[in-house]
């Protein structure tokens, strides 16, 4: 999966610069998740029957023929977010404390990065506003560069990769020093998918997991060193 944050100050064209990518990929024939974080929560209209629900209600989900979505009165982390997206590209918009990804930053002036992570960044933009939008042949750049050096690192931060967490690890990648392949979590003996879509697993706990699995099955009659494959179903 392909990732790239879009980060900056206020005014800087975040959304613009968001939405034309979006609108990029989207006419490539890409499935394009888009992540939005905010420190104010979002502004919603007031009165729906849905707005209406989640005053009370710790979780609200709707659907209908259209659209769907699920919203929780309560921080999620990004982690449980993003499976649900089922995405080619994902294109975050804030957030940009969180490392797992690079990033576009939007500035007004040229050292205006320097709260921003830089060492994590494939381009910087300078600001646009909608009515003064990048060029197409600057997004198609944009978007070839997410592309080529997008990726999206699992978020544990479990060291495990030698550094000391995972915005160290995407530096490296961002700067050719390594590879999103080289993350441990992602490659270690054991692969667990969950409706389909992998999940991260600390090299601690894919070990134990892996070799506790392999212990109790070696007991069993046809059991050979080799692959294994476990299906779990649910409600079963
Ligand atoms: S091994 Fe992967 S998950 Fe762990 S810190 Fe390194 S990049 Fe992050």
């Amino acid at each position: 999966m392909k990732a790239v944050a879009i980060v900056g100050k206020k005014k800087t064209g975040k959304t613009t610069l968001g939405l034309a990518l979006a609108q990029y990929f989207t006419d490539k024939g890409l499935k394009v998740g888009v992540v939005k974080h905010s420190h104010h929560g979002f502004d919603e209209e007031e009165g729906t029957d849905t707005q209406q629900y989640k005053q009370i209600a710790s979780c609200v989900a709707a659907y209908s023929p259209s659209q769907s979505f699920v919203s929780w009165n309560k921080e999620k982390p990004l982690q449980d977010l993003l499976p649900l997206l089922d995405a080619d590209v994902i294109i975050m918009e804030g957030g940009n404390m969180l490392g797992w990804m690079p990033r576009f930053i939007t500035v007004r002036e040229d050292n205006d990065d320097k709260d921003f992570f830089p060492e994590l960044a494939l381009a910087q933009i300078p600001a646009c506003t909608k009515d003064n939008p990048p060029s197409s042949n600057e997004i198609e750049r944009l978007a070839q560069l997410v592309m080529e050096k997008g990726f999206l690192l699992p978020g544990l931060n479990c060291k495990a990769c030698g550094r000391e967490s995972c915005k160290d690890f995407a530096a490296d990648i961002n700067s050719g020093k390594a590879r999103p392949e080289g993350c441990k979590a992602t490659s270690g003996r054991m692969d667990v998918t969950c409706n389909g879509l992998p999940l991260a697993l600390n090299p601690f706990v894919s070990d134990i997991l892996s070799a506790g699995i392999s212990a109790m099955l070696s007991q069993l009659k046809g059991y050979a060193p080799g692959d294994l494959k476990i299906t779990i179903k649910s409600g079963s």
